[in-house]
């Protein structure tokens, strides 16, 4: 049972102010971490979650704007909405929130007994706030939003693809995930108990075109392993089913491995440590903009091209 929980889900967004202003004067989220796309370092790459980013809170965005990213497309193949875990009793409190901030709010019909509201951010990202009771999980308060309401972390991920039962079968035979429950059009798969943040829905709809990358979709979900080790384990395990999957990358605050499932959806295998207080203190999270230690001879070029913002 390598996989723990849900990790991050990271997203290519629009501009970068309106990304903070959303997930940060909307959500309620922290940001942990302020750095740049290390495959791209004109691009910053902003972590949300809880007060240390913990694991299955986190958020993440590269925001795309003016660096000619068009528009992407939900389709097969991708993750097609995120959703974040809220309190029994707090979806009243949402709608209003997110409505004093002009974003239209939409009633889900709930799902596998969970209501749910969902909207979407100005690059047409798709979320929803899952209403339910058993999340023991510490929400940030510091970004306004009380802890009767406020996010506890990931709930869960709707993946969408074309032929669901061998993406089913990875996440259950190689993954540690089990179904929970089989709806029409949607399997819960659950892992480490399924409850909030440990959850991947697979929607099927052999029909839905292939999903385009670009603004406004989720780049890929990452799931957490306990350890480097658990994670060349797992490594070793996906290549010999036949998977390609990347050599380890060190982002610093986790190591990564990513591969495809056989849906297309991209899937990271990112490690619990060491976290986002490895160059920052609690207290300061996300205050300065951190740079890998190899982009630092870079860091006067690197700000000077990156387009100043303002946490909410
Ligand atoms: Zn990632």
């Amino acid at each position: 049972m390598a996989i723990l929980s849900l990790h991050h889900v990271t997203a290519t967004v629009d501009d970068a102010q309106g990304d903070l202003d959303f997930c940060l004067g909307g959500l309620g989220l922290r940001l942990v971490k302020k750095t740049v796309n290390f495959d791209n370092h004109h691009v910053y790459h902003f972590y949300y979650g809880d007060e240390l980013g913990t694991p299955g809170t986190i958020w993440t965005t590269f925001p795309y704007a003016g660096r000619g990213v068009q528009a992407g497309t939900k389709g097969a193949g991708q993750v097609t909405a995120a959703s974040f875990s809220v309190p029994t009793g707090s979806l009243s409190f949402w709608r209003a929130r997110l409505a004093r901030q002009g974003i239209a709010v939409a009633d889900v019909e709930p799902r596998f007994g969970e209501p749910a509201i969902a909207f979407a951010d100005r690059s047409g990202l798709a979320f929803e706030l899952v209403a339910n009771g058993g999340d023991e999980r510490r929400p940030w308060t510091g970004s306004g939003v009380d802890a009767d309401a406020a996010i506890r972390g990931l709930h869960s991920v709707t993946c969408l693809v074309r032929d669901p039962e061998p993406t089913i079968e990875l996440m259950t035979d190689l993954l540690g995930f089990s179904v929970v429950e089989r709806v029409n059009g949607r399997v819960r798969l659950g892992v480490q108990g399924a409850g909030p943040g440990r959850i991947i829905d697979i929607a099927d709809n052999d029909n839905a075109a292939a999903a385009v990358n670009g603004l406004g979709t989720v780049h890929h979900v990452a799931l957490a392993v306990a350890s480097e080790d658990e994670q060349l384990t797992l490594r070793e395990d996906l290549l010999h089913r036949g998977a390609r999957v990347t050599e380890v990358r060190d982002r610093c605050y986790f190591k990564s491995i990513y591969f495809r499932e056989p849906g297309g959806v991209l899937i990271e295998i990112a490690t619990m440590q060491p976290g986002f207080t490895l160059d920052e203190e609690p207290a300061r999270l996300g205050r300065d903009l951190k740079l890998p230690p190899w982009e630092e001879p870079n860091r006067a070029g690197i700000e000077a091209a990156l387009t100043p913002v303002t946490p909410a």
